[in-house]
């Protein structure tokens, strides 16, 4: 069956770009006589608030959009992710990352092809790792893009498709080693996004083009992690006033301004091209 989902993270107030996203899955959903799912990106605990959760159920509803219950929150499945984590680590694709930022910064810096070539580099020499490791340094996990490489015998196999446009070959090459275990917070937003996607039985993720790129990356972990691949829709962004993208920090665009402002849900749908 149909099954789509809209994702947002409890860091800030949605916008009409969130709007329309969540319209975009949901009446896809709809059309298809499908499932329509919402799921609360809260791995990172330094960001998300309780209120900005309370205040995504409540803008959805306004917008007239309705999921599946119960609701997927990231925070209470991080067993999920720690287990693909494990498995990615015990099949040798990962490497513990102590570059600090500051490193990481001078590396790329330093680095005669750009930043490409430092993260394939992959990781500190063995004797200073297993220093920093005995020192209790703190580390993030990193994807070796070369052992992934190995693997899979290259990514030439690696296509996912794009509704509307047929299947376009995964270049999960461009972005590097990715970290799938920040130091921070112990998972990262690609690794738990394959994941849940998966385990929601999700087979189609609509969602903004400015995650085209993480498409890619994430058709590699569902590769690395037999993993089926959804069928991928990338909608426009909402543009501002200014032709630029909406943001979290442009305020006045919230859901909940508009609102207040005495704009209706049946309003917004229409601007949205949603009449
Ligand atoms: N949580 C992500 C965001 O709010 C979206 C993730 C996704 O749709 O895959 O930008």
């Amino acid at each position: 069956m149909f099954t789509t989902r809209f994702a947002p993270s409890p860091t800030g107030y949605l916008h009409k770009g969130h709007a329309a996203s969540a319209l975009t899955a949901f009446e896809a959903a709809r059309a298809a006589g499908g499932r329509f799912l919402l799921r609360i990106e809260d791995i990172d605990a330094t960001r998300c608030r309780p209120h900005y959760e309370a205040a995504i159920y409540e803008d959805l509803a306004w917008l007239g959009v309705d999921w599946e219950t119960p609701v997927r929150r990231q925070s209470e499945h991080l067993g999920d992710y720690e287990a693909a984590l494990a498995r990615l680590e015990a099949d040798g694709l990962l490497y513990r990352c102590f570059r600090t930022r500051k490193e990481t910064a001078e590396a790329i810096a330093s680095a005669p092809h750009g930043a490409m070539e430092v993260f394939r580099g992959g990781p500190l020499p063995a004797d200073e790792a297993a220093r920093r490791l005995a020192a209790g340094k703190p580390f993030a996990w990193r994807l070796s893009l070369e052992a992934a490489a190995r693997r899979l015998g290259g990514f030439g196999g690696l296509s996912f498709v794009e509704q509307g446009q047929g299947e376009i070959a995964a270049r999960p090459e461009l972005g590097g080693d990715l970290v799938l275990a920040r130091k921070d917070i112990g998972v990262a937003y690609h690794l738990a996004v394959a994941v849940d996607d998966a385990r929601q039985g999700v087979n189609h993720v609509v969602r903004g083009v400015d995650l085209f790129e993480a498409t890619h990356v994430q058709r590699l972990l569902q590769a690395l992690l037999d993993l089926p691949t959804p069928v991928y829709r990338h909608h426009p962004l909402v543009l501002g006033p200014d032709g630029r993208r909406l943001a979290k920090r442009d305020g006045a665009q919230t859901l909940r301004d508009l609102r207040e402002r005495g704009m209706s849900a049946a309003e917004l749908r229409k601007e949205l091209g949603f009449g």
